[in-house]
C-alpha cells in the first residue's frame, strides 16, 4: 500500500443544529483496501459516511478523495468522481423494476455508454443471480436481501473506484449475509476500494483489512482487523464477550 490513500479524511465533524454527532474524525483507506468502520448505536457512524459521500456538508474538516479536496461536494458529483454509496436501508426505487434501478446508478453514463451499461447490468446479475431472476419485477416486490443485492449492484454500475456501504447486514439473516460478504471480497481482490460501516463487529472484522473504532463522534482505536477481533475492549464492547 505504498500509493496514496484513494479516500483521506482528516478532522471531520459533522453537526445537526446543536447535536455533534462526529467530531474530529480521521480515516483514510487505501488504494485496494477494505477498512470497516464499527461502533455502537449513536457513535457516529453513518454521518461520517454522508459526509464522505456528500449528503451533508461537514461543518469542519477535510475530504479528500483521488487526490482531490472533495471537501462539501454533493453526492452526484462524488459519483461521478468515482465514489458510490451504498445508503443503510438500501433505498431502492419500489415501484420501478430491477433493471430500471440498475439504469439508474449508470445515470452518469447512460447517454454516453449505453452498451457498457447493459454490459455491466449483465456483470451485476452473473454477480447476484437473483436479480437476472427478478430483472422485470418492481424492486419493492423484492426480499430484504434482494433489495440489498440490489443497491450494491446499483452503486457498482456507476463503475466506481470506492465503494462505501452503511449497515450492510441491517435486518439480513446469517445466510444472506454469507452470501454478500463472499461477493464483496471478491470484488475487493478485483481492485475495488470499500469503506464499510458495519454494526455486526464480528462481520466487519472478517471480511475486512482495516477497521476503525466510533464511540460518541471519534475514532477510539484503529488498527488490522485481524488484531482488533483479539482485542480485550473490543471483545468486550462489541464481540459479546461477558
Ligand atoms: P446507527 O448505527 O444507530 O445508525 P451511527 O453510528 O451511524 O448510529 P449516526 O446515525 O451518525 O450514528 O448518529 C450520530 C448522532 O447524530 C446520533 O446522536 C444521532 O441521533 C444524531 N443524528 C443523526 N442524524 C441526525 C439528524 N438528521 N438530525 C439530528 N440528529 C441526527
Amino acid at each position: 500500500m505504498t500509493e496514496r490513500p484513494i479516500l483521506e479524511v482528516s478532522g471531520l465533524c459533522v453537526s445537526y443544529g446543536r447535536i455533534e454527532a462526529v467530531r474530529g474524525v480521521d480515516i483514510h483507506v487505501g488504494a485496494g483496501e477494505f477498512v470497516g468502520v464499527i461502533g455502537s448505536n449513536g457513535a457516529g457512524k453513518t454521518s461520517t459516511l454522508r459526509a464522505i459521500s456528500g449528503v451533508v456538508k461537514p461543518a469542519a474538516g477535510a475530504v479528500n478523495f483521488d487526490s482531490s479536496d472533495v471537501t462539501g461536494q454533493p453526492s452526484h458529483r462524488m459519483v461521478a468522481r468515482g465514489l458510490a454509496m451504498v445508503p443503510e436501508g438500501r433505498m431502492v426505487f419500489s415501484d420501478q423494476s430491477v433493471r430500471d434501478n440498475l439504469v439508474l446508478g449508470a445515470y452518469t453514463r447512460i447517454k454516453t455508454d449505453p452498451r457498457g451499461v447493459d454490459e455491466d447490468i449483465e456483470k451485476t446479475i452473473a454477480m447476484f443471480p437473483r436479480l437476472g431472476e427478478r430483472i422485470d419485477q418492481s424492486a419493492g416486490t423484492l426480499s430484504g436481501g434482494e433489495q440489498q443485492m440490489l443497491a450494491i449492484a446499483r452503486g457498482l454500475l456507476s463503475r466506481p473506484r470506492l465503494l462505501v456501504i452503511d449497515e450492510l447486514s441491517l435486518g439480513l439473516a446469517p445466510k444472506i449475509l454469507d452470501m454478500l460478504f463472499p461477493v464483496l471480497i471478491d470484488l475487493n481482490r478485483k481492485g475495488l476500494s470499500i469503506l464499510l460501516v458495519e454494526q455486526m463487529a464480528s462481520y466487519a472484522l472478517s471480511v475486512t483489512h482495516r477497521t476503525y473504532v466510533m464511540e460518541n463522534g471519534r475514532v477510539l482505536l484503529e488498527g488490522k482487523s485481524s488484531d482488533l477481533a483479539h482485542d480485550e475492549r473490543v471483545l468486550d464492547a462489541y464481540l459479546g464477550r461477558r
